[in-house]
């Protein structure tokens, strides 16, 4: 059966292949009595979950990719001692047969006893281990639930694969980059949530926020995914198959145009040169930096470092990655933020349910709470700036005291680096990002204290518009056109530009084609985007005409109708 379901697009392009399901899930499961009728099945359930837990690993031993690290059959060996551990593969029967209950509860009991034991290790490494507990447990637990999820297709190349799920975090989706799957979707999700700028880094399409798509669509399903219009058709009949097929290769010949603008110089019709740079997530970005044509990292999300493990990068292991970019920028500038964890980028094992996430312990919050954390990345990042162009930026930066802390364990950091005999560039610039409201409205006293501004829109808007910007069923309220957003951006570009503080947006809206004019009509000059974005700004930038602009930007300010707006808007854009 054909049908459509319409999500939040993230990323443009075209995908067409088959369905391939996995599910995430967490140990919250009902408990429920059963009549005595039913325990030899219920018990029968369990086994078969159990077997196919194991079959699971051995898919994933026999598909070990090549090159794959010695750790990877350690992990496996470790897991598969833990699901033959009694207490998770004879106690769940033995609880459904005495107690009645369904086998999900059993599995929940007796895994977190487990886990409970593990707790009580004094030797770190062994209490660590209560997480990979909890990960066979959720392996398991996804087999009872008919679910399995998480073991990766072997890699067939004869078909594209598009991954579904409920939900993706931003970790899980990094794991899926050396597999090459054509798209991604999910039911839940904003457009400006991490796992969505993961997915653009991927150059993917994907949409999310599909809502019910993961129960809908069945494995190996035919699909066609519109990343720009956020459609996906599944079982599409052989005339729209076509139809797509034809969009899909002239959006791509489209882009293999777009790149023949990468050595061009980024400058408007009068002349004024924009600086376009890139947002990263890893050093091993860089090449589609340089591909793309992008003059500098606008953004290093350095907390990717951090993620899917379960050790800390140690401070040579971060300072090697620092400078790898930093050497391979070439003396373009390299802008590596501290470490934003928290929120929905979460250290493994250290999951905290907190009531509100986003306003809770996360990014400089966390670095000041966690000096040692903060201490080895800065010693890292100073280390490496001996190396290259490299800038700090500061996320989440919302009153003075929490600046004058940071600005002073940089200085304290430097100092252990003078008295240690290590180089590194004393002039190193510190930035801090805007992207709380009371940060944009005081912006001065950050102006003067630091030597250049990012502002950050997704959680600028998130935190005006009070928009959680992970939750699907608010997303159609996150607007980067409201008229107070749109004051507060025209402000804080105005100011720095006064104050003659560098200023870049490095939020997706600077990698978005109908901000772009507006942007640099408010004032802006650099900016930092996705690098598969960079081509198609530049190109608008090349025929843009900057006196024009800032007349019909002008107006927009004026007007606080929605409507109108968006009529200036695109009266803006075809100018
Ligand atoms: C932002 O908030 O706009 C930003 C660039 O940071 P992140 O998306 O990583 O929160
Ligand atoms: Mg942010």
């Amino acid at each position: 059966m054909s049908f459509t379901l319409h999500g939040i697009a993230v990323t443009s392009g075209i995908a067409i292949g088959h369905a391939h399901l996995i599910s995430h899930t967490s140990m919250e499961v009902a408990h429920y009595v059963l009549p005595r009728k039913f325990l030899a099945e219920e018990i029968a359930r369990f086994d078969a979950a159990l077997l196919a837990t194991r079959n699971e690993f051995s898919i994933l031993r026999n598909n070990r990719p090549t090159n794959a690290a010695a750790e990877f059959d350690a992990f496996l060996e470790l897991h598969q001692m833990i699901l033959d551990d009694p207490l998770l593969s004879v106690a769940p029967r033995d609880m459904i047969a005495a107690e009645q209950c369904n086998a999900e509860w059993a599995l929940k009991v007796h895994a977190e006893t487990l886990q409970a034991q593990f707790d009580e290790f004094e030797d770190a490494y062994l209490r660590e281990r209560q997480t990979d507990v909890k990960q066979v447990a959720e392996r398991l637990l996804k087999q009872l639930l008919g679910h399995p999820g998480h073991v990766l297709p072997p890699a067939r190349h004869d078909v594209e694969l598009i991954l579904v799920a409920h939900d993706l975090s931003p970790a899980d989706l990094i794991q899926f980059k050396p597999h090459q799957y054509a798209a991604f979707i999910t039911d839940l999700g904003g457009a400006t949530s991490h796992t969505s700028i993961v997915a653009r880094s991927l150059n993917t399409p994907c949409v999310v926020g599909l809502r019910n798509a993961r129960e809908l669509i069945r494995e190996d399903d035919m699909l066609i995914l519109d990343g720009e219009q956020g459609v996906l058709i599944v079982n599409p009949d052989k005339s729209i198959l076509a139809e797509y097929r034809l969009r899909q290769s002239e959006w791509e010949l489209e882009r293999k145009k777009l790149k023949r603008l990468r050595t061009a110089r980024a400058n408007t019709l009068d002349g004024k040169l924009i600086e376009l740079h890139a947002n990263i997530e890893k050093p091993e970005d860089i090449s589609e930096v340089k591909e793309n044509g992008a003059t500098g990292v606008g953004l290093f999300r350095s907390e990717f470092l951090f993620l899917n493990r379960d050790d800390l990068p140690e401070e040579d292991e971060q300072f090697e990655a620092y400078r790898e970019v930093a050497v391979a920028m070439e003396g373009e500038p390299v802008v590596i933020r501290t470490f934003d964890l928290g929120a929905d980028k979460q250290l493994k094992g250290a999951e905290r349910v907190a009531n509100n996430p986003a306003l809770g312990l996360r990014a400089i919050r966390l670095c000041l709470a966690e000096p040692y954390l903060f201490r080895t990345q800065l010693r890292a990042l100073l280390r490496a700036s001996h190396y290259g162009n490299i800038k700090i930026l500061i996320p989440m930066l919302s009153g003075v005291s929490e600046l004058n802390q940071t600005l002073h364990f940089i200085e304290a950091t430097k100092q252990s680096l003078d008295e240690e005999g290590e180089p590194y560039n004393s002039d190193v610039k510190i930035g801090g990002m805007v992207e709380i409201p009371a940060a944009a409205l005081a912006l001065n006293v950050f102006a003067k204290r630091l030597d250049f501004l990012s502002i950050g829109t997704n959680d600028l808007i998130q935190y005006m518009l009070a928009i959680d910007r992970t939750d699907e069923d608010v997303a159609h309220l996150y607007d980067p056109l409201h008229p107070a957003v749109l004051h507060l951006m025209a402000q804080i570009i105005g100011t720095s530009n006064k104050l003659g503080v560098p200023i870049s947006v490095c939020g997706e809206m600077a990698g978005e084609l109908p901000y772009t004019r507006l942007l640099l009509g408010f004032g802006l000059r650099q900016f930092s985007m996705i690098s598969s974005q960079v081509p198609s700004v530049k190109q608008r930038v090349l025929t843009t005409s900057l006196p024009e602009v800032a007349a019909l930007t002008q107006k927009i300010l004026r007007t606080d109708e929605p409507m109108k707006i968006r009529e200036l808007l695109d009266k803006l854009n075809t100018i």
